[in-house]
């Protein structure tokens, strides 16, 4: 037999492959019919790729992407999947796959069981763009489904949270406190109350060794703090169904009205008069006019790209306000004074030696995850507008003649505008 095609297999299954899913479905019969079907056909299998429980909708799979990086390096020149929904299930995708990526990177794709091959001329393959809008009509059907699924559950008054409440276990269609629990929670109320912040409550919640809601943590954080603080179940109001995904292939949601919300009764830990005493100092604490801090409105959430807001007293922290709104975004919080620490520490090792008084003239906007933050400068080089990469300026000059006074600003750091990337942080 002559083996020369390289080929990869790609091999997928998810929940949205549906509750009735075959066995033949499972990654290890995908494996099998398709090194089967490889043997007999002459391709030599040098690589294997497998994503198992991502849906068909994403397409940052992990197994996939790798193979897609292995396609463009040209280490593979067949790629062989069950059928056409193994690659993606949404047909935008998949058309520019089929009609532009794989014929651009010289890929045969194999769907074996939709007889599809782009290395032959099969009227099957001109079927593909037809399966693929199937295939993805089958997931929004499925979504469609499990919606109402899920509305007809709240209707009938049960309790569809993935997540039971801190204080709450489930107690068939509804919760039931947890007495140790239930004490917890009436202590942060009551400290809160009393003055303290959700720092302060998180810490000595933590020193008394009391277990966090989430057991992977290691402690209380002062968001939990805050999260428990906001959550109406604690007087009996359990709200369901305050978010909705925007479409079944945008992981966006958008926050919907009380009005539209569905509000369960479930037994009380605190009165409705404490939950409501603490939502006013909340409100009062969080709403304090303080003095703008130079960051806000520059940093941007580098996991969702949308605006890091600053808030907390006194410790100030950034916040995804993506994160905030439930978008899923994962980025955690960070205090300012890190950023800031991070910031001036890496200019610096870029031999940039600006002060901290200098920061808010320099810098234009940072993007940050949680290991790395990148700085836009928003100066420019007299000496370096020569360059093609930094046109010269248009714009009369930044920093104005009492500023450079101000803050020990020097034409010696005074930088081009560009960007560079920290691990910083
Ligand atoms: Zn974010």
């Amino acid at each position: 037999m002559n083996l020369t095609h390289d080929g990869a297999i790609y091999l997928r299954l998810s929940k949205d492959d549906g509750r009735d899913r075959k066995e033949s479905e499972s990654i290890l019969s995908q494996r099998i019919l398709l090194r089967q079907y490889a043997a007999s056909h002459g391709i030599r299998i040098v690589s294997e790729f497998a994503d198992d429980g991502i849906s068909g909708m994403q397409w940052n799979r992990p197994a996939f992407q790798e193979m897609l990086r292995a396609a463009e390096h040209g280490w593979i020149h067949t790629v062989l999947v069950k059928d056409l929904s193994r690659l993606s299930r949404d047909y935008i995708r998949i058309g520019e796959l089929l009609e532009y990526w794989f014929p651009a990177h010289g890929i045969r794709l194999i769907a074996v069981s939709d007889g599809v091959d782009t290395g032959e001329d099969a009227i099957t393959n001109e079927f593909s763009p037809v399966r693929a809008l199937m295939n993805d009509w089958y997931t929004r059907d499925i979504s469609r489904k499990v919606r109402a699924a899920i509305s007809a559950r709240q209707e009938a008054g049960f309790c569809t949270l993935a997540t039971v409440p801190y204080g709450y276990r489930r107690d068939g269609k509804s919760l039931t406190p947890i007495p140790q629990e239930a004490e917890v929670v009436k202590r942060i109320f009551r400290l809160y109350t009393a003055g303290n912040s959700f720092s302060a409550i998180a810490s000595k919640l933590t020193d008394d060794r009391i277990p966090a809601p989430r057991k992977s943590e290691k402690g209380w954080s002062d968001a939990t703090v805050r999260r428990i603080l906001m959550n109406p179940v604690y007087a009996g109001s359990l709200m369901l169904h305050t978010t909705e995904k925007i479409g079944y292939k945008c992981s966006k949601t958008r926050r919907r009205t009380p009005e539209e919300a569905i509000r369960f009764d479930v037994p009380a830990v605190i009165t409705r008069q404490e939950f409501d005493n603490a939502q006013r100092i909340r409100h009062r604490r969080e709403h304090k006019k303080q003095p703008k801090h130079w960051l806000s409105g520059q940093v941007f959430c580098g996991e969702c790209g949308c605006r890091m807001t600053v808030c907390g007293t006194p410790d100030r922290r950034l916040i995804c306000t993506g994160r905030r709104n439930g978008n899923g975004c994962r980025n955690p919080s960070m205090q300012i004074c890190t950023l800031e620490t991070g910031i001036l520490s890496e200019l610096r090792r870029c031999h940039l030696p600006v002060s901290p008084a200098a920061l808010p003239y320099l810098v234009e906007s940072v993007r940050m995850t949680e290991h790395t933050a990148e700085i836009h400068l928003r100066c420019r080089a007299p000496e370096q507008t020569a360059d093609a990469a930094c046109p010269p300026a248009e714009e009369p000059p930044f920093i104005t003649e009492p500023e450079k006074e101000k803050t020990g600003f020097s034409e010696k750091n005074h930088v081009s505008s560009c960007h560079f990337q920290g691990n910083m942080l």
